[in-house]
């Protein structure tokens, strides 16, 4: 035999029996977005490498030893996106969005990180991404927390935390450096070989350690709390009094500090323990800074991005069903003229109610093969056509899910009217 080509390592592959599942989270979340006003922007899956060392930072884990870089056949450095912010807020740039004005942003699609593969990390995975730009917050900051916590609401989700930190500005935040490096300088012989490198040039991404063992001397290092400026101090306040007035529960959690550099004052991450180790399902934060730092005029901004397939995992585990997109009618037709006569009919059940999902038997077999694909396709109701059907302009219309259907045989024109009651109860 020849050998076949397998997929790429941490790339997975979404089949139809999961596929429903998707469509469903994704056209719950189109529609919790446009009832808050945003609108969907798409944006190319491949950007200058420089787009993402300027905006994530290069001491961080992405930019570091996560970005699948290449040099196209110019010469140039190219990076399938790692996330989507950063090209949205170029785009919103060079398309002039920006300037005076707001927009309230979503965009969906595949990212690309070379992570060690294991459940709920993957190499290609995807998100919903979300960007406020043009709002100093908090309002908006509250909002889109509450924004999140209905599409959880509609989709059934439970088994969330919120939580929430501000991280102040860049000034408290290099004075916080500054104290981190002196505690962390004070534990060298305790720190991995990540860390030791980190100590000089990012020591907050220190905090982001995922190794075991580093846990502890991370859990006594300073806190941010102590750095914030007057100003951040009270945004993150009113940021709580509206989720609270808002009825929205969250937790402060003074060691998030979120693995991006481009994130200021707030920062938030809905954090589940039903997922293992990676319970992180949806995280964001303000980057008032990023669109002047990309070349734009001073924008503050708000983000947030989804993680679908942990939020898939966490929808299944909620007992959330979605449509399959199994057909409804499953159209049996046994010879030449049954199955010129089923094609039309099918068309012309498509024509009176275009939603309605119906399967025309082809490649053949007798009746009882066709009968055997009617069951196994999921349908509720067969339509069957064969020579005598076809001549005398009937169908025999038949209930494949209740013990007791019955199988009427009625003229093709009032095929749907016979069915319809067959669909109703399911
Ligand atoms: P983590 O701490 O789990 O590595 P992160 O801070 O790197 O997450 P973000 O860049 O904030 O993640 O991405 C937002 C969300 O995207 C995460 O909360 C998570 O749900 C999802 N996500 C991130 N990386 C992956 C991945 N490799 N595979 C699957 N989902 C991911
Ligand atoms: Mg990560």
């Amino acid at each position: 035999m020849t050998a076949q080509v397998q997929a790429i390592r941490g790339m997975s592959d979404i089949l139809p029996a999961d596929s429903g599942t998707w469509a469903h989270l994704e056209a719950t979340l189109r529609g919790v977005l446009g009832a808050y006003g945003y609108r969907e922007i798409r944006v190319p899956l491949l950007e200058r490498t420089e787009l993402f060392q300027r905006s994530i930072g290069e001491v961080t884990d992405i930019v570091e030893k996560e970005m699948y870089t290449f040099d196209d056949r110019n010469g140039v450095s190219l990076t399938l996106r790692p996330e989507a912010t950063a090209g949205i807020v170029r785009a919103a740039i060079e398309n002039g969005l920006i300037h005076n004005q707001r927009h309230r942003l979503w965009s969906t699609g595949p990212m690309f990180r070379y992570e060690k593969p294991q459940k709920g990390r993957y190499r290609q995975f995807h998100q919903f991404d979300i960007e406020a730009l043009g709002y100093p917050g908090p309002d908006i900051d509250a909002e889109l927390i509450m924004m999140l916590a209905r599409a959880w609401r509609l989709l059934g989700i439970r088994h969330l935390e919120l939580q929430l930190n501000s991280i102040g500005m860049p000034a408290g935040r290099a004075r916080y450096r500054e104290a981190l490096a002196a505690y962390f300088r004070g534990h060298l012989g305790q720190l991995d070989e990540d860390s030791v490198r980190r100590l000089d040039r990012n020591p907050m991404r220190i905090l982001d350690s995922k190794n075991p063992a580093m846990q502890e001397l991370i859990a006594a290092a300073p806190l941010i709390s102590g750095y914030l400026d007057d100003e951040s101090s009270a945004h993150f306040a009113t940021l709580q009094a509206l989720l609270t007035a808002a009825g929205i529960p969250f937790r402060v959690n003074p060691r998030l500090v979120r693995g991006l550099d481009y994130y200021n004052r707030t920062v938030f991450e809905w954090v589940t323990d039903q997922l293992g180790t990676q319970g992180a399902v949806c995280a964001g934060g303000r980057y008032d800074g990023l669109v002047e730092q990309l070349g734009g005029s001073p924008t503050p901004a708000i983000g947030c991005a989804i993680g679908l397939e942990r939020l898939a995992e966490l929808f299944r585990l909620c007992g959330g069903v979605a449509g399959t997109a199994a057909p409804q009618v499953y159209l049996v037709a046994v010879g030449d003229a049954a199955l010129a006569a089923g094609l039309r009919l099918a068309e012309n059940l498509r024509d009176a109610r275009p939603d309605l999902r119906v399967e025309v038997n082809c490649g053949g077999g007798g009746f009882k093969a066709q009968m055997r694909r009617a069951d196994a396709s999921g349908a509720v109701v067969a339509l069957i056509l064969g020579e005598d059907e076809a001549s005398a302009g009937t169908v025999a219309v038949k209930g494949l899910r209740r013990t007791g259907d019955s199988q009427q045989t009625v003229r093709q024109d009032v095929a749907l009217a016979a069915l319809l009651p067959l669909l109703a109860d399911r």
